[in-house]
């Protein structure tokens, strides 16, 4: 599909090159990219195509950064938010499942850098609908069996649930793990700093704390969900030390703590509908990076069958190896275009030779224009083009376009021409 579709090398000489998708398959480009791993990462990371074009879109960072090796050595699997969204609605289209007949909730941190704009909590919640928040501090259901026997009354006649679960950590630029630089600090800060601060404090004492003991002299009412992260963690502390990357570990046991909580309220007692788990780690990255995702389950339960696994939704292992590994078949992964060769895709090929899909024009357009200064904060956006409401739809380029530039001067008549 010409630079859609085939390999080919980036050559950035005029602004229209920027939105070509990169050159991502072939030996010499993978040799390339080994080197660059060798070169400035701490340790090796197998080369991935998928990994570059995150990279290209500016959802992932760089191959060669020590943030891409700290972020692939310690969270393998992980993706993009986007990512996530994207192949987890489609993997669920069997299901029937849509935001009428389906209610949301998530055990996430409640911290604000894991409910931004974009971010994966807020897109799921956009296709889903508002969500109900089951997570206390590290994400920890914390509204227990009550919380979820409430929620789960709260669904459509036959309907279904979705639920996202899991704690967070973050990723600094230089590839240290727990830090992030937040809005107007100078100084970054920790995150999760609930784990962190849990796991500080029991590496601090010289007991572990005795959870049934410390309830009793009721001192720590005032700090539940704290006292119960010190004392699961400090159950778990060797363990983590002894890690090679111990705060890597910190956040898998992390994800232990949320799972075992979430499976232990959790039921299909509501209906007939579907209950669907997806859990993992949260990774919250640098700018301009999406926040990125760990998926450890994805599963759909229904009551009185046996529960599907949907987790191999979100590899992209396949694309790995291939020679003839194309971006079209990226962007089809990521349900953006049509499948290689069919009608459809070669119609498109043959026409439209250097189509990508609407979502690369902005990712590329706007990457390209904050690097010259031109923000939304500073900026009007205009458009001519026809009122069609078929260019009017949730996920058009126009939509988008509009969603990140702010309000929108509608200069197009019928066939685009503006009068
Ligand atoms: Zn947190």
């Amino acid at each position: 599909m010409g630079p859609g579709g085939t390999c080919f090398s980036t050559t950035e000489t005029s602004p229209l090159t920027k939105l070509l998708p990169p050159q991502i398959c072939g030996d010499e480009f993978q040799a390339v990219l080994l080197q660059e791993s060798k070169a400035n990462s701490p340790s090796v990371v197998k080369p991935d195509v998928a990994h570059r074009l995150f990279n290209w879109l500016s959802w992932g960072p760089p191959p060669s950064s020590k943030c891409y090796a700290a972020l692939h050595t310690c969270f393998p699997g992980a993706v993009p938010g986007s990512v996530v969204v994207k192949r987890s609605i489609s993997a669920l289209e069997p299901y029937e499942m849509t935001g009428e007949n389906t209610i949301y909730g998530q055990s996430i941190c409640p911290d604000e850098i894991n409910n931004e704009v974009g971010d994966l909590a807020t897109l799921l919640q956009d296709h889903w609908g508002e969500g109900f928040p089951m997570g206390g501090i590290s994400g920890v259901p914390f509204v227990g069996r009550t919380g979820f026997k409430a929620f789960s009354h709260h669904v459509p006649d036959s309907g279904s649930i979705f639920i996202l679960f899991g704690p967070h950590i973050a990723i600094a630029n230089d590839g240290e793990i727990g830090k992030y630089a937040r809005l107007g600090q100078n100084e970054s800060s920790s995150a999760c700093g609930a784990v962190l601060a849990a796991y500080n404090s029991c590496s601090n004492e010289t007991e572990p704390m005795d959870l049934q003991q410390h309830f009793e002299r009721q001192t720590s009412w005032l700090d539940m969900q704290q006292d119960f992260l010190r004392h699961k963690i400090g159950e778990r502390l060797e363990e983590i030390r002894s890690a090679e990357q111990p705060l890597g570990k910190l956040a898998s046991v992390a994800y232990d703590l949320v799972r075992e909580k979430v499976e232990g309220i959790i039921n299909n007692d509501f209906g007939p509908g579907h209950l669907v788990l997806l859990g993992g780690i949260q990774i919250n990255m640098p700018s301009p990076c999406e926040d990125h995702f760990q998926p450890l389950m994805f599963r759909v339960m229904q009551k009185n069958k046996a529960p599907v696994d949907l987790l191999p939704t979100f590899s992209h292992a396949q694309f790995n190896g291939s020679r003839e590994v194309q971006c079209s078949d990226l962007f089809n992964w990521l349900t953006w275009a049509p499948a290689s060769n069919s009608k459809c895709e070669l119609s498109l090929r043959q026409h439209f030779s250097g189509a990508v899909p609407g979502q690369v024009i902005l990712l590329r357009t706007s990457l390209a224009l904050k690097r010259l200064g031109v923000l939304p904060e500073n900026s009007l956006y205009g458009q001519s083009i026809c009122p069609d409401e078929i260019n009017n739809e949730n996920g058009d380029l126009a939509t988008c376009m509009k969603t990140y530039w702010g309000s929108c001067f509608p200069m197009g008549g019928i066939s685009g021409a503006h009068s």
